[in-house]
């Protein structure tokens, strides 16, 4: 029998080729999809009495043949008669693609649709010059053989085919040539059928076993011999497949060098998502350690299946941005897998699985907080960018999460937000109820400014991720009255002010009188000179950053915050302790140079304890110390 595939648009093939998937290799995806389906249509079919009861061997077969250039995919599934090739083949598949090609050629992305259209099979013909399919229903009729050579006609016959199931045959076109190498076919099942749940092979490959004889070598052990065995590139019943109280945390770790091969970190802890109502999601996440400026290269771990075919591994939009940190394995049926992305965020089902995992994640970390504190703690810095990037781009999850999110401080204590205010709160808030909470990025060049911070009794967390200035200023647009501040954002006494400013030992005019003489020795654009009344034993000189500059700042430089302040040079304050004799007796000096010297030396000493003075000021610095002590 001859026909004409059921097609609006006169020639439909040059269309699939060029437009609709970029990814050529899915067709091997699809076909394989569909022998799986096919398969697991006659399990089901017997299962319920209706199918043939002995199934036999129903492992589904890829076979190249490199001479001819053709590709086969075998399967022993339910077969189709040579009505319903007609109706499956020749018009089903083809009406829903064309009315889709008339309203948006050219605007299809790359994501592709095929699958979603139901092209799934036709797109074979990207690859192919030919495709037959040589096909014999399980319902014992004689076999048929459909060919076609990519134009829309086709002809049907009669097939010799014995055995139940369907052949279809590439015939792979000089375009695609690289479909008919071996090494290539492999990596493309490797990469999509992976975890198909009916064994597929693809060749032989030889292993060793025992000699039956017996026969020992010369160190006892049993000989071995090599042996050709099917290869069996899948494995039909991966983990997340199972029921988690039958899983031991070895074959959790053991799925995960399954899943990475490449990966000796073990991970830190696992989810088991197993949801059928009311949608179907299954999945295993895995929590690796991550490493705190690392964000951005353990990115793309998780991997997207569909009733275990792999789809992809980039999940934005999918699921929320911060949990692609995660790895692992997400599997449902209920994400439409073939659209654009800008379709998949506004997809309800998407949106609804996504705040689900979402959900889960959050409840796991509450149970292990709650279960085992002391583990939850050991944890934390393996976990805490996670954190914080959820904190930020999830508001439910912030909610979820905050009563568990640990503050450290610089002695490696942890506390959550309700135990530290409640520590702090004595000491810590300032005279218009603010609580403020220090902080330091960095404990060791801090030094002294914490030691001063600790000596007064106030507390200083240790915050220093890349996320830190977004992270603080979100927690205080969250939480009342509660404010952080760098420890070297200002003067102690400013940091916390308690009472009103005290009074200052100089008059305008002497302020008027000392700033040119500081200026001089500093770069005027950099710092800015600000007069303090601070306690004489603190330094004559500081310098300090101002908490909203740098957080500004550091917000550009991660990406958001104030558009164009990345660029910005940075800028100081010199804060002049106007109560310090030292500053007094500056001010005093008659003999014009070594007043000026006597403020470099000041300043640089500043400069010194903030780790700024480098170079050839150092050096200068250096000689000028080494001449006051002779
Ligand atoms: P989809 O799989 O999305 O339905 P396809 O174009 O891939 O679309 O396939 C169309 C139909 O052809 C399938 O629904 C199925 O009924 C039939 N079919 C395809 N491949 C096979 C096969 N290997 N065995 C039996 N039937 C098949």
């Amino acid at each position: 029998m001859k026909g004409t595939i059921n097609v609006q648009a006169e020639n439909i093939f040059p269309i699939i080729k060029k437009f609709l998937y970029s990814d050529h290799e899915i067709f091997l995806r699809e076909l394989v999809s569909n022998a799986v389906d096919a398969t697991s249509k006659l399990n089901a079919l017997s299962r319920m009495g209706e199918g043939p009861t002995d199934l036999g061997d129903t492992t589904i077969e890829i076979k190249l043949d490199e001479k001819k250039k053709t590709l086969h995919i075998i399967d022993k599934g339910i077969g189709m008669t040579q009505e319903e090739v007609e109706k499956y083949l020749n018009q089903v598949a083809f009406s829903g693609a064309s009315e889709f090609l008339e309203k948006y050629e050219g605007k299809v992305d790359d994501a592709g649709i095929i699958g979603h259209f139901g092209l799934g099979f036709y797109s074979a013909f990207m690859v192919s010059k030919k495709v037959e399919v040589i096909t014999k229903s399980w319902k014992d009729e004689s076999a048929v053989k459909w060919v076609c050579d990519g134009s829309p006609e086709f002809t049907v016959t009669k097939s010799k085919k014995q055995e139940r199931g369907t052949e279809i045959i590439l015939h792979i076109d000089e375009d695609s040539k690289e479909f008919t190498e071996e090494a290539r076919i492999s990596s493309i099942l490797e990469k999509y059928c992976k975890f198909l749940p009916v064994a597929i092979k693809f060749g032989t490959k030889e292993e060793q076993e025992d000699d039956p004889s017996g026969e020992k070598d010369e160190n006892g052990n049993v000989k071995q011999i090599k042996k050709e065995v099917d290869n069996i590139i899948n494995n039909p019943n991966p983990l997340w497949k199972k029921q988690p109280a039958d899983l031991s945390a070895e074959d959790y770790s053991a799925f995960y060098k399954e899943l990475y091969p490449m990966t000796f970190e073990e991970p830190l802890f696992n989810i088991h998502i197993n949801v059928d109502y009311p949608f179907n999601l299954t999945g295993v996440l895995y929590f690796p350690k991550l490493a705190k400026h690392k964000v951005e290269l353990s990115k793309n771990k998780i991997q997207l299946y569909s009733n275990q075919v792999f789809i992809t591994d980039s999940v934005e939009n999918v699921v929320p941005e911060f949990l692609t940190l995660l790895h692992g394995v997400i599997d449902s049926p209920d994400i439409p897998l073939n659209v654009s992305r800008s379709y998949l965020q506004s997809d309800s089902n998407v949106k609804k699985i996504s705040s689900h995992i979402s959900k889960k994640v959050a409840d796991k970390l509450a149970e292990m907080f709650k279960n085992d504190r002391a583990d939850f703690e050991k944890k934390w810095p393996d976990m805490q960018v996670f954190m914080d990037y959820g904190l930020l781009t999830d508001e439910k999850f912030y909610e979820r999460i905050q009563p568990t999110y640990l503050l450290k401080n610089t002695d490696d204590a942890f506390k959550t937000f309700e135990e530290y205010k409640e520590q702090i709160k004595e000491n810590q808030t300032d005279k218009d109820d603010n609580l403020v909470i220090l902080y330091s990025n960095d404990a060791e060049a801090q030094h002294s400014l914490i030691a001063k911070a600790n000596k007064k009794g106030y507390d200083v967390l240790e915050m220093n991720t890349p996320l830190t200035s977004h992270l603080v200023q979100q927690f205080e647009m969250k939480m009342e009255k509660v404010q952080f501040k760098r420890v070297d954002a200002d003067a102690l006494e400013k940091l916390i002010p308690k009472k009103d400013t005290a009074e200052s030992n100089l008059t305008e005019d002497q302020k008027n009188a000392i700033t040119p003489v500081i200026q001089n020795v500093v770069d005027k654009e950099k710092f800015s000179i600000q007069f303090e009344s601070l306690d004489d034993n603190d330094p004559p000189m500081m310098i300090t950053q101002s908490e909203f500059m740098r957080r500004m700042k550091e917000q550009a430089e991660v990406g958001g915050g104030m558009f164009g302040m990345g660029n910005m040079p940075d800028s100081y304050n010199l804060v002049v302790n106007s109560n310090h004799p030292l500053i007094s007796k500056i001010l005093l000096e008659a003999d014009e140079t070594k007043k000026g010297e006597m403020a470099r030396q000041t300043a640089d000493l500043a400069m010194l304890s903030k780790g700024m003075l480098k170079g050839e000021k150092l050096t200068a610095f250096i000689e000028r110390s080494v001449n006051l002590i002779d």
